[in-house]
């Protein structure tokens, strides 16, 4: 199986960035990924400092050409196994999540992962719940920072990104140019200090292509459920255009009316915060996916 070192990281989505591997649809990759803060915070002492090289935050390890993907197809990637290291890092900053205000200053903790459980102190643990924070693909205007999320992806922060996921990314050049890093060992909904427990990680993905959807938003099949994301400056644009993209698959799923279509997501789709913390604000819709039977995937 090909593998990616984590040597091979890039700071932004950019169409122009070489690729490091190629895979084909269907094929297996092994994916090392770097922590967000590319492995800069080794120990507790430190708050993050003048020491903190803040151009090497949220690297993701790519870019990977899929073979055969074109602008209009969607690039799933199957989230198989996510293997974690024995520690992870947190941080707060002055000015970070909706609280950044009040952070005096700077906090680092070293969380260690013990088997099934992430050890925050002596008297709290919790359990591993692995996830991809950073996962997209290139878009086709300027280059995306790896730290905002996007139509493309990037970093969606959104804890259903995890094993046995299937993540659906807008393809918008050729060769998809998929990257992605930023693993936590658990966050919670909306992130609200700004980091998780951010880890290292090697992350074992399978690719398939679906030509021509044109979807404009990241998805996600997990269990039961089809989840639509959607990114904006704002918590409000976000859910606009993920409620907008919901009621428009239902209405065509179901053969209803855009207005019964909007009933319908106010009775079975639960609508979720990803993040608060980055760029964009992203949100998700859950939808029940019985009630979306004609989905081409
Ligand atoms: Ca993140
Ligand atoms: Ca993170």
């Amino acid at each position: 199986m090909k593998r990616v070192t984590r040597d091979h990281v890039i700071y932004a989505m950019d169409k122009a960035n070489p690729p490091v591997a190629v895979v084909q649809p269907g094929e297996r990759l092994l994916v090392e990924t770097e922590d967000c803060f590319s492995g800069q915070i080794k120990e507790a002492t430190k708050s993050l400092g003048v020491w903190f090289d803040y151009s090497r935050i949220n690297p993701a390890t790519g870019p990977i050409e899929v073979v055969g993907a074109n602008p209009g197809d969607v690039l799933e990637v199957v989230i198989e196994e996510i293997v974690l290291p024995r520690q992870g890092v947190m941080a707060t900053y002055p000015g970070w999540g909706p609280l950044g205000s009040d952070v005096r200053e700077s906090m680092v903790k070293i969380v260690p992962i013990e088997g099934a459980r992430v050890l925050f102190s002596s008297d709290i643990s919790l359990p591993v719940r692995p996830m991809i924070g950073v996962i997209g693909t290139a878009p086709s205007g300027k280059a995306v920072p790896c730290g905002s999320p996007g139509p493309h992806g990037g970093n969606l922060d959104t804890k259903e990104i995890t094993c046995g996921t299937r993540v659906f990314l807008p393809v918008f050049v050729p060769e998809a140019l998929l990257a992605l890093g930023d693993v936590h060992a658990t966050m919670a909904d909306g992130e609200v200090c700004g980091t998780a427990v951010e880890c290292r990680a090697e992350v074992l993905i399978r690719v398939e292509l679906h030509f021509g959807l044109h979807w404009k938003t990241p998805h996600l099949i997990r269990e039961e459920h089809h989840y639509v994301l959607a990114s904006g400056a704002t918590l409000e644009e976000a859910i606009q255009l993920a409620t907008r993209e919901t009621v428009e698959m239902l209405a065509y799923a179901q053969g209803l009316s855009w207005n019964e279509a909007y009933m319908l997501a106010s009775l079975a789709c639960d609508l979720q915060i990803s993040q608060v913390v980055n760029p964009l604000k992203t949100v998700r819709v859950k939808i029940p996916s019985a009630l979306l039977p004609h989905t081409p995937l």
